[in-house]
C-alpha cells in the first residue's frame, strides 16, 4: 500500500507518504517506509529489504522531481536498511542517520549466518527463488558503508526539512541496542520502527526493560498517529493498549508463570493486533519461542540488555 496521509496540517507543511512493508508468504519481510517531502528535497525513514520496496520510495522522489538527501534508519535490521545502498545508488549524496549499534551487529548478529548463507547459494537443492533473500543479505553485510551511519544518532537531535522539524530520539537497549524513533510535531505523528510491530514484538535482538522504557517515553508525547515498523499506522489509543500488553507480557515472562500463561497474556491483551496476522498459529508459536528461548534465558537477556 502506498498512501499519502493527509492529516490536518499547517498549510506550509506537506504530508508524508507511507509505504507499507510486505510480509510475503515465502520470503522475508520488508519494514515500513516513510517519505517526507521538503521544499527542495526528500527524506526517507527506512528503506526496506527487497528492490521492489525500495523502488517505490525512489518512485515517490522521482514523481516529485526532488532528490533524496537523507535516510534515517530506525534500526539496523536488514528489512529496514538493505535498501540504503539502492537509494544511494540513485542519490549518491544521501546522508545516513542511524544509531551506531549496527557496528556491533556487523561483528556479531549479522555475521552469524554468513557460512550457512554461502552454503545455500551453492546448494542445488535450494530453489533459485529462495536464494534472492540470501544474496540480498550477503550483499548488504559486504557493504558496511551503506549500513554504518555517516551521521550517527547518539541522543536527541532535530532535523530540518524546509519549515518542518523532525525530532530524532534514541532508545538504548530496546528492540535493538540502539533504536532511533522520530517525532513529527507538525503532523502529530511518531515513527517508531520495530519498537512497535504488528502482530507482536520481535525479541531476537530486544531487551524488555529498555524497550518498556522507550514505549513509556513515546506514550507521554502528544501525537495522534503512530507508524509501526510492520503493520498499519495506528491511533495513539491503540498504541497505549499495545504498550499495556507489552508490559503485561514481559512482566509475565520475567515471573514464574507457565509459558502458556504469558502467551495468553499477549494474545488476549493484544487481540486486535494478533487478529491482523493471517495465521492465528503464528503468534502463539512466536511468543512461545520468545518466552522460552530469549526472555527466560538469563545469559541472553544480559547480553541483549548490555549487562556484563
Ligand atoms: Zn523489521
Amino acid at each position: 500500500m502506498i498512501a499519502t496521509v493527509s492529516l490536518v496540517l499547517a498549510a506550509s507543511v506537506a504530508p508524508y507518504t507511507f509505504i507499507e512493508g510486505k510480509l510475503p508468504k515465502d520470503a522475508q519481510p520488508d519494514g515500513n517506509s516513510i517519505v517526507f517531502e521538503g521544499p527542495v528535497e526528500m527524506l526517507v525513514i527506512d528503506t526496506g529489504r527487497h528492490p521492489e520496496h525500495t523502488d517505490k520510495i525512489i518512485a515517490v522522489a522521482k514523481a516529485r522531481n526532488k532528490p533524496i538527501t537523507a535516510i534515517i534508519n530506525t534500526h539496523w535490521h536488514l528489512d529496514h536498511a538493505t535498501g540504503n545502498a539502492r537509494i544511494r545508488a540513485a542519490y549518491p549524496g544521501a546522508k545516513l542517520y542511524a544509531s551506531t549499534a549496527v557496528e556491533g551487529a556487523l561483528k556479531g548478529f549479522l555475521l552469524q549466518n554468513v557460512e550457512k548463507a554461502k552454503a545455500r547459494l551453492v546448494d542445488p537443492a535450494v530453489p533459485e527463488g529462495q536464494k534472492v533473500g540470501t544474496r540480498l543479505y550477503l550483499n548488504a553485510i559486504d557493504d558496511p558503508a551503506n549500513l554504518v551511519p555517516d551521521q550517527p544518532v547518539t541522543g536527541p537531535m532535530t532535523l530540518k526539512l524546509g519549515g518542518r522539524e523532525l525530532r530524532l530520539h534514541l532508545a538504548k537497549h530496546a528492540a535493538t541496542e540502539g533504536d532511533v524513533w522520530v517525532h513529527d510535531p507538525a503532523s502529530k505523528t511518531v515513527f517508531v520502527g520495530d519498537l512497535v510491530v504488528v502482530p507482536l514484538p520481535f525479541f531476537d535482538t530486544g531487551c524488555a526493560e529498555g524497550w518498556r522504557q522507550a514505549l513509556a517515553e513515546i506514550d507521554q508525547l502528544e501525537f495522534d498517529t503512530l507508524v509501526p515498523g510492520h503493520g498499519l499506522p495506528m491511533a495513539h489509543a491503540a498504541f497505549t493498549s499495545y504498550r499495556r500488553a507489552f508490559d503485561a507480557f514481559t512482566a509475565c515472562a520475567e515471573g514464574s508463570a507457565p509459558t502458556a500463561t504469558c502467551v495468553a497474556t499477549w494474545t488476549q491483551a493484544a487481540a486486535p493486533f494478533v487478529a491482523m496476522h493471517p495465521d492465528p498459529k503464528y503468534s502463539e508459536a512466536a511468543l512461545t519461542y520468545y518466552v522460552d528461548q530469549v526472555l527466560r534465558v538469563p545469559a541472553k537477556r544480559a547480553e541483549l540488555c548490555g549487562r556484563p
